[in-house]
């Protein structure tokens, strides 16, 4: 699904000498490094505040900590994501209020979102699905209209741009009161471990987060709140920094693979191509509104299992993100939820599959990924 390998080659000469540096340092925590990646991310993002941490679960988990939820505080997120979304907030004891997401998108449903709140909501979590944004602008005013908070779970679109109806053009993450993201290896930017970070443009809150993640310290040895430990390492921001001035081409040439997998499919009826919906109507390279974390086709009349089948023994991964929606995990299953309530949901999980999309892909490899899926349609 994804070449680490063929980018880490490109970028090696400016990679291992900082790694080098860091192990002749011996700063591996908190050191130089970290400070660097984290203003170089916040003039990248045009955020007031990064705040590094160890992984995108952390990042969320922390976020809603700093934002002072408690147990018995519901918060909204959509059923249709990866579990990390709503694993923090069960585990925080706060409720979990999972609704159903759009059929063009697969982002948060607006009109979902507004019958799920009760008096007890405090916050929504908008996940910026496959890499791109949400409806931050409605969510935003709903979220005003009711004091509720914004985590912006954007895990999967760093670099991807909002672009309000007024044309103005914002960060992914960077728009409700806190975003959270992963560097995760596979992300659209990934580290060679685990990784995250979270930002704000709330100098309180930023203040109180960077004392979360390091046990509730704001003074040495003080400690003010229950915080945790979560940091990210030295060496880690050694390849994050070389590698965040590469962000912004890493996602067009996701977005150029893209563009070439849709002309492939375009008059291929049983097969949905993904819809961008904020921004432009297509793929364009002004606008940045996806960054393509996935491709992600629907497909319809078609059996999915034999599909996956096929391309395996042709040498093709590919994957299913995500074949069981949050509320039917054992886990996460409430009596509060009503099926009628996730009809998107229950069908897209049969419907969906996500074919390799990284910025190595070459029009050849292309070509055959696309021409194997069309022969095995047309039989
Ligand atoms: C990857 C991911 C996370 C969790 O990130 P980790 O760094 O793996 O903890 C959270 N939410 C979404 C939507 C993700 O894709």
């Amino acid at each position: 699904m994804v070449d680490l390998k063929g980018q880490y080659n490109d970028i090696k000469d400016i990679v291992n000498p900082s790694i080098q540096e860091v192990i002749e340092t011996t700063a591996f925590v908190n050191g130089p490094k970290v400070h660097k990646f984290q203003e170089n991310l916040e003039k990248y993002l045009g955020v007031k505040h990064v705040i590094p941490c160890a992984n995108g679960t952390d990042a969320l988990q922390i976020a809603m900590m700093g934002l002072g939820l408690k147990p018995g505080d519901e918060v909204i997120t959509v059923d249709f994501t990866f579990a990390a979304t709503v694993e923090v907030i069960a585990l925080l004891q706060l409720t979990p209020v999972l609704v159903d997401v759009n059929e063009d998108d697969f982002n948060i449903n607006i009109n979902a979102l507004k019958k799920a709140i009760t008096p007890k909501t405090k916050a929504i979590v908008p996940v910026h699905l496959f890499g791109q944004c949400a409806n931050m602008e409605v969510i935003m005013e709903i979220a005003k209209a009711n004091n509720l908070f914004v985590i912006e779970d954007n895990a999967q679109a760093i670099g991807a741009n909002y672009t309000y109806s007024n044309g103005t053009k914002v960060k992914a993450g960077t728009i409700g009161n806190v975003g959270a993201t992963s560097f995760f290896p596979s992300k659209n930017l990934g580290c060679y471990g685990d990784g995250g970070a979270i930002f704000t443009n709330d100098d309180k809150l930023a203040h109180t987060i960077r004392g979360i993640v390091n046990h509730g310290m704001y003074e040495r040895y003080h400690h003010d709140v229950v915080g945790v430990n979560s940091r990210l390492d030295s060496i880690q921001a050694a390849v994050l920094d070389a590698k965040l001035p590469h962000l912004d081409n890493y996602n067009k040439a996701r977005q150029n693979a893209a563009r070439k997998y849709n002309s492939a499919f375009k008059d291929i009826e049983k097969i949905q191509t993904p819809k961008t919906v904020n921004g432009c109507d297509g793929i364009c390279d002004t606008c940045d509104c996806h960054v393509f974390h996935q491709y992600t086709l629907r497909i319809k009349d078609i059996d999915r299992n034999a599909l996956v089948k096929h391309l395996n023994e042709k040498g093709i991964p590919c994957g299913v993100y995500y074949p069981i929606p949050l509320h039917k995990q054992k886990a996460y299953v409430d009596e509060r939820y009503n099926e009628e309530d996730f009809k998107v949901t229950n069908q897209l999980v049969k419907d969906v599959i996500s074919l390799p999309m990284h910025t190595e892909l070459d029009d050849e490899q292309i070509e055959y990924i696309t021409s194997t899926i069309i022969k095995f349609i047309n039989g």
